[in-house]
Formats: structure tokens, C-alpha cells, sequence
């Protein structure tokens, strides 16, 4: 019988790594997942214990991990990555990115394994180029409450691109932008659980601003579908990932209240500093070099997801 290959995911107790565990698992993989739950739980992880393919190590990824089998790919998804999340854990921001990365990558490069990091549209800040190629640099304010995050993964992807040029590892970049779906934490802040929970309690909908900025919104399971793609392609430079049907915050809040059926009316709150004013991948490269586009629509994605928080 054909060997298994091993993926460690580390973040795989939070939201997209809970997912591609699965999603790994189900592609028959062996999953060796890395969590120390400063933002992830185990109940999002909880059907996943009884199965002989999987492995929970329970570890703070910004000091070493060792592992004594045979590892194939590592896929380093560890990081807060909802703003309100990274504004209350700054340290542990900067040091799952910085160290994070390093101690992962040091693991991959031992274990001769395929590096996978999970990047940001945050590289590219507030950005002045609209949609987003991965050609364009940026315009992060590196001490504006949203630095530690985005500098963290601008370092993650300088030491990534270095271990790939200096030690010749198989490393890849995913620039994933807002992506949603079941086992989001209800309340981490993020657009999507902030806005289903609050209409599904029939309370305001909290619109930051007046609502005029703009995102776009990737359903889980075509994530994880490119996320897999890129982890098995030959592909070393940097990805956008995400979906670009882009909306205003204002009228998203409007289709989750109508796909919600909800009665709730709109509170208008302030901006939080240095909010993004637009976002939008330029998803070209991942058509061309993974064969890859999202399938699911986000109607599809939310009626989805407003029924798993319905139940949960
Ligand atoms: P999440 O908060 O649900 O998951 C992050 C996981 O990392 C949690 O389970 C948390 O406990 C774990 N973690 C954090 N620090 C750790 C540490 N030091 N050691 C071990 N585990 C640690 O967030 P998410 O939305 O699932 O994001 C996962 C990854 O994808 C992050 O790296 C994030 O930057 C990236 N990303 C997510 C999105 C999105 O829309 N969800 C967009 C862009 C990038
Ligand atoms: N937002 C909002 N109300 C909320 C939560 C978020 O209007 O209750 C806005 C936020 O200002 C931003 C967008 O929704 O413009 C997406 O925010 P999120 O925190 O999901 O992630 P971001 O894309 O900013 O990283």
C-alpha cells in the first residue's frame, strides 16, 4: 500500500485550518495539527480526534517544534487574524509571525518538506492599487494599530523567500484575502460572525464608517481547494487567493440581513484607524498558474453560514 504523506498544519484548532485538516484529511493525507488554542478551539477539532490520521500536538509554535516522523508538507497557518484579535495580542502577533515562521521553517527544512505560508492581503495595506496584483508592494503604516500584523507577515514572507533562494526549500506564499464559514468564532470581531450574530439576535448591525469600504469574500471550501492547489504545485512565488466579488460593508450588511431575514437596522459606529478603504484580489496568476477560481457565490457561502450559526 502507498505511504501516506504528512502535513503539519500549525492554527489547525482555528478557522481555516480546522477546515483544511478536514479537507486534507478527506484527500487522504495524514494530519499532524499544531495549536496552543490562543484563538482556535478544540471543539472545532473535536470529530477529528477518533481518526487514525490525525494527531493533535498541542504547542506554542513560537518555540521549536520537534517531530520525530516523516513529514511531507508544512503548512503554517498559526497567527490571530481577526483585527480585534491582533489589536488585544500584539506580542503574540509579531512573535507567531516572526519566530513562528522561523521555528517552521526550520522544521520544513529539516524534514525536507513543502513549505506552505499563510499570508495576507494585509501585505498590501490600504492599498492606492485597486484590484491587488501580487506585483504591487503596498502601503502599510508600521506602527498604526494594524503594523503588528501586517509587518509580521511582510517579514513572513521576506524570511519564506529567503529560506526558498538560500536553502533552495519548496516555498510558497498564499496571499489569502477575507474568506468565511462555518467554525468562525462568534466573537472575534471579523465582518461576517459580527454581522450573523447580531441579525440573527435581531440586534443593529454594527457598520464601521459609513460603510462605503469595500471587500471581497472567499467561502471556506474554495480556500481550502486553493490552498491545496498551491501546496501541490510548482509554484514559489507569492498567490492571491480569495474571491474578487467585491461589496461595500454596507450593502454586505444589507444581503446578510435579507438572507437572514432579519428585522435588525444598521448601527453606524466609527472607523477603526487605518481600515482598509477598498479590497479586491487580482486572482489572474491562481487562474493561470493553479487552474484554480472560486465556485462557491457568496449568497451560496452565507446561507451556509448563517445556518451553521443558526444551529451552533
Ligand atoms: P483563527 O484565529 O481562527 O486561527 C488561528 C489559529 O492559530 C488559532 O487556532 C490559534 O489558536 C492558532 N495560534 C495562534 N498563535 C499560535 C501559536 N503561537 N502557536 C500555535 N498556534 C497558534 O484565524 P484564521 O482566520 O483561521 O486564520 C488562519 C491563518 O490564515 C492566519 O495565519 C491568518 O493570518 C491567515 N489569513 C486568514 C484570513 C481570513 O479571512 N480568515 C485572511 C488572510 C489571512
Ligand atoms: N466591519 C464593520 N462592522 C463590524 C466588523 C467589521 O463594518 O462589526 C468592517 C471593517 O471596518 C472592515 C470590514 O468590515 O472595513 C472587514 O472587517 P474584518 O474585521 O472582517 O476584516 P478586515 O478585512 O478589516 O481585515
Amino acid at each position: 500500500m502507498k505511504q501516506k504523506k504528512t502535513v503539519v498544519i500549525t492554527g489547525g484548532a482555528g478557522f481555516i485550518g480546522s477546515h483544511l485538516c478536514r479537507f486534507l484529511l478527506s484527500r487522504g493525507f495524514r494530519v499532524v495539527c499544531v495549536d496552543n488554542f490562543l484563538t482556535g478551539s478544540e471543539s472545532n477539532i473535536a470529530d477529528l480526534e477518533g481518526s487514525s490520521d490525525f494527531v493533535f500536538i498541542n504547542h506554542d509554535v513560537t518555540l521549536p517544534l520537534e517531530i520525530k516522523e516523516a513529514i511531507h508538507y508544512v503548512l503554517h497557518f498559526a497567527s490571530p487574524a481577526s483585527p480585534v484579535d491582533y489589536d488585544r495580542l500584539p506580542i503574540q502577533t509579531l512573535k507567531v509571525g516572526a519566530l513562528g515562521t522561523h521555528n517552521m521553517l526550520g522544521l520544513a527544512k529539516f524534514k525536507k518538506a513543502v513549505f506552505v505560508l499563510a499570508s495576507t492581503s494585509e501585505v498590501y495595506g490600504d492599498p492606492l492599487v485597486h484590484p491587488q496584483p501580487e506585483s504591487y508592494w503596498g502601503n502599510v503604516n508600521p506602527i498604526g494599530p494594524r503594523g503588528v500584523y501586517d509587518e509580521a507577515k511582510r517579514f513572513a514572507e521576506a524570511i519564506t523567500m529567503a529560506y526558498h533562494t538560500f536553502h533552495g526549500m519548496d516555498a510558497k506564499i498564499a496571499r489569502i484575502f477575507n474568506t468565511f464559514g462555518p467554525f468562525m468564532r462568534r466573537g472575534d470581531g471579523r465582518v461576517v460572525p459580527n454581522f450573523i450574530t447580531q441579525a440573527l439576535a435581531d440586534k443593529p448591525l454594527t457598520v464601521y464608517g459609513d460603510g462605503s469600504q469595500t471587500r471581497s469574500f472567499c467561502y471556506i471550501t474554495d480556500m481550502a481547494e486553493g490552498i491545496c492547489k498551491l501546496m501541490l504545485s510548482k509554484v514559489n512565488e507569492p498567490v492571491n487567493l480569495g474571491n474578487p466579488d467585491e461589496y461595500t460593508v454596507l450593502d454586505f450588511a444589507r444581503k446578510i440581513l435579507n438572507l437572514a431575514g432579519s428585522s435588525s437596522k444598521i448601527a453606524y459606529t466609527p472607523l477603526p484607524v487605518d481600515d482598509p478603504k477598498t479590497r479586491c484580489p487580482d486572482i489572474s496568476k491562481a487562474k493561470k498558474l493553479l487552474g484554480w477560481e472560486p465556485k462557491v457565490s457568496v449568497d451560496e457561502g452565507l446561507k451556509k453560514t448563517i445556518e451553521w450559526f443558526r444551529n451552533n
